[in-house]
């Protein structure tokens, strides 16, 4: 049985789980769609069955503590997306409990465990009936490769060109239940309730900020009214426009963790933006209103779908290949929020403590770490998101990943988020830095998007001495930005000029000419302020 990533969860009809019964028996399978409301498998298998057993498997991997990762959580996740997760499920069990039935848990590999609940049908291959409808996005991936000749669009324009209305634009979705059919016998296995994070092997006290964001459908659909309280806030809606260091109140509507789970549904969603749109006078448009955001969404599924090696640089045609830095403390300054611009640390230190950002903090720390500052890897900026984002989404992180770093989708990369100047725009006190950055609450206004330049009497004062208390800039942005530039320019004329084509010997060789370039450089500069 395979189950494409948008299928989510899914219904199987069984006969041998439990000692028989006559009547009909279903599993639901919740990986994803972890709700009631509008969720077709439940759906699906709530009708007309005598029993229905709603089962979610705890994969080790993904839940228990690995000491050796670089923030508390297991190997794959971290635990400000742990707790959301259980906060989920524990949500899921209330609802499901109210409708005379519960949530099954069980633990292990979620493959292997399921193919031991339906062990006798799957030996035998027959008798199983697998539901897997697509209800985790709004259109079917597949649909629109297919309309597309094979390919997904890797253009947002292309993408809505295709895709449309979704079908939900006219379809009833099914919101609640009266009842749910009850949980037969069990028969011997091993079933638990959800577990809370100390019974997976973590210590209560071992964050020292936990995200402000609860899990859960109950709290998704709460979410989602407060945003679409204020019709003339969704009718404006317009993404670039939206304050990145609002952190008290987000300037967007922090749904994408309720969606990543599947808590709330995205087809409700475009559903209540839509009828919105329909009872006030005008709206802004895709791609910055909020339902071109819900479209962006799609626009990465579908590409993710559609693109082998989506995750990688190497072997994804979409990608352009760049001689990126291999450079551990670099990296490690920039994840532990330690780069000595208060901005970019900042952001850091939000997502390591909350696991959310707005978009802009995202395209400014992306951009820093890749083709604006430091020249790393994406995908070592991928995996660190990937870990400590509660809405980390495999295709949507990955895709903005490419984005941002000028390797797919946007290629203008001249175009550098300044670490200083960006942050100022929107918040000139800094009072976003002041509550992520404690360390430089006292210090003034004029200083604190670059301390180093205070006086040393001014750091006294503010109780922050640069190089001591927070560190010097890691790099000097204007000169970064520079070399960054250049970089990218000799990259993406070696992507031309091999028209796709370039392999671990281009890239080497390059990287080669570009150490000694910058080299020669720096020997130049040292020469010339000699004479001076
Ligand atoms: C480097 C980088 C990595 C990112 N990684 C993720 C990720 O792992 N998971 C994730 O959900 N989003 C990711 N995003 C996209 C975006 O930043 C978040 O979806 C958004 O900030 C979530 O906040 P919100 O729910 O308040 O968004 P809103 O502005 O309220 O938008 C509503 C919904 O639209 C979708 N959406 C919004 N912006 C985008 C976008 N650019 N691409 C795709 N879908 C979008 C989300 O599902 C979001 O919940 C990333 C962006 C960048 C630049």
């Amino acid at each position: 049985m395979r189950f494409p990533l948008c299928h989510s969860p899914s219904a199987c009809r069984l006969s041998n789980i439990v000692p028989m019964s006559n009547g009909l028996s279903y599993l639901v399978w919740f990986r994803k769609g972890l709700r009631i409301h509008d969720n077709p498998a439940l759906e699906f298998a709530s009708k007309g069955s005598e029993f229905m057993y709603p089962v979610f498997v705890v994969d080790p991997h993904y839940m228990e503590p690995d000491p050796s990762a670089f923030s508390p959580g297991s190997t794959r996740a971290g635990l400000n997306r742990i707790r959301f997760l259980l906060e989920s499920l524990e949500d899921l069990d209330c609802s499901l409990k109210r409708l005379g039935s519960r949530l099954l848990v069980l633990k292990g590999d979620p493959g292997e465990v399921l193919v031991r609940c339906l062990k006798e049908d799957y030996a035998s291959s027959v008798g199983i009936e697998v539901f897997s409808p697509v209800s985790h996005t709004l259109f079917n991936p597949s649909d629109i490769i297919r309309e597309n000749g094979g390919r997904p669009p890797l253009s947002y324009q292309s993408f809505l060109k295709i895709a449309g209305e979704p079908s939900c634009e006219r379809s009833e979705l099914v919101m609640s239940y009266s009842s749910l059919p009850p949980v037969g016998d069990t028969g011997n296995l091993d079933i638990s309730a959800v577990p809370n994070i100390e019974e997976l092997g973590y210590r209560d006290d071992e964050q020292d900020e936990r995200t402000p964001f609860i899990g859960g459908e109950t709290e998704a659909l709460k979410r989602l009214d407060e945003s679409m309280r204020d019709e003339a806030w969704v009718a404006d809606f317009e993404k670039p426009k939206g304050d990145p260091s609002a952190f008290l109140k987000p300037a967007t509507t922090v749904l994408s963790p309720y969606l990543k789970f599947g808590c709330l549904s995205s087809r409700y969603f475009y559903q209540r933006i839509q009828s919105i749109y329909k009872s006030v006078k005008k709206h802004t448009s895709p791609p910055v209103s909020l339902l071109g955001q819900l479209l962006w969404r799609e626009f990465f599924y579908t590409a993710a779908f559609g693109t082998p090696n989506f995750d990688k640089m190497k072997g994804n045609r979409i990608c352009r290949q760049i001689p990126w830095n291999d450079d551990h403390e670099m990296l490690v300054a920039w994840r532990d929020g330690k780069t000595g611009y208060p901005w970019i640390d900042a952001i850091m230190v939000q997502l390591r403590k909350w696991g959310w950002m707005h978009h802009l903090a995202r395209h400014c720390v992306a951009c820093f770490l890749t083709r604006g500052d430091l020249f790393i890897h994406w995908e070592n900026g991928r995996d660190v998101f990937e870990r400590l984002l509660i809405d980390s989404d495999w295709a949507i992180n990955n895709g903005n990943w490419m984005w941002l770093s000028c390797s797919s989708f946007f290629y203008q990369y001249n175009r550098i988020y300044s670490p200083i100047t960006f942050g100022k725009k929107y918040d000139p006190d800094g009072k976003y830095i002041r509550h992520f950055l404690p360390v430089l609450k006292d210090m003034p206004k004029q200083y604190i998007y670059e301390p180093w330049t205070a006086p040393l009497s001014v750091q006294t004062k503010a109780n922050c001495i640069i190089g001591k208390d927070y560190p010097k800039p890691v790099v000097c942005h204007d000169s970064a930005g520079k070399e960054c530039r250049r970089k990218m320019s000799e990259a993406y004329a070696l992507n031309q000029k091999k028209n796709g084509q370039v392999g671990d010997e281009d890239l080497r060789n390059l990287r080669r000419k570009l150490e000694k370039d910058e080299h020669d450089e720096s020997m130049t500069r040292k020469q010339r302020s000699k004479l001076n």
